[in-house]
């Protein structure tokens, strides 16, 4: 049975600030049949698209991205922040609120024309996907889609996607 997903995301208020809600995915993944039904269905969405490997950001990317890509039997390659990789690497900035961060990945981490599915926990305001497709890019990979457990609405991520095929699993 299709379990109420919504049920497994908390929300706490001013978090990490006044005034912001932040969704916590940690419930969702702390049930067995909650997580197991997210990835599939993330899984379903990525089979059409003949995936051949999966990216996600630092660090919940990897939470969602991982056994999805386990599932389709493909492999997973991190986007990291500053530092944390030890070989030669493409980078991609994006805006914050106040200031600018940066991605990376291995030069050799997506092979020219591969088709490469995207993943984040939540899509805000798209810089942190944005980034990342962009570090895919560099590489030469097709980013086939997007795919993420909840989007929020307001802050319009999806006007800086809005080229790619992109899946939320809930939206707030
Ligand atoms: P964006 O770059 O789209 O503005 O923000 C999305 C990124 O920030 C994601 O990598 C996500 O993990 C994190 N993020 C921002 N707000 C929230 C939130 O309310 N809940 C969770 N789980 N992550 C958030």
């Amino acid at each position: 049975m299709a379990l109420d997903l919504t049920k497994y995301i908390a929300s706490i208020p001013d978090y990490p600030e006044k005034g912001i809600i932040f969704r916590d995915i940690s419930p969702l993944m702390a049930d067995g049949e909650a997580y197991k039904q997210a990835t599939a269905r993330i899984v379903q969405f990525a089979r059409d698209k003949k995936v051949e490997m999966i990216v996600g950001p630092e660090a919940r990317g990897f939470i969602v991205g991982c056994p999805v890509a386990y599932e389709l039997g493909v492999g997973f390659a991190p986007a990291r922040k500053k530092g944390k990789l030890p070989r030669e690497t493409v980078e991609a900035t994006y805006k914050l609120e106040y200031g600018t961060s940066a991605l990376y990945m291995h030069k050799d981490a997506v092979k020219p024309g591969q088709r490469v599915l995207v993943t984040d926990d939540l899509l805000a305001t798209g810089g942190t996907i944005g980034a990342t497709i962009d570090l895919v890019e560099q590489l030469g990979g097709i980013v086939v889609g997007c795919a993420f457990i909840i989007e929020l609405d307001a802050l319009n991520g999806r006007d800086k996607i809005k080229n790619y095929d992109t899946l939320s699993l809930m939206n707030y």
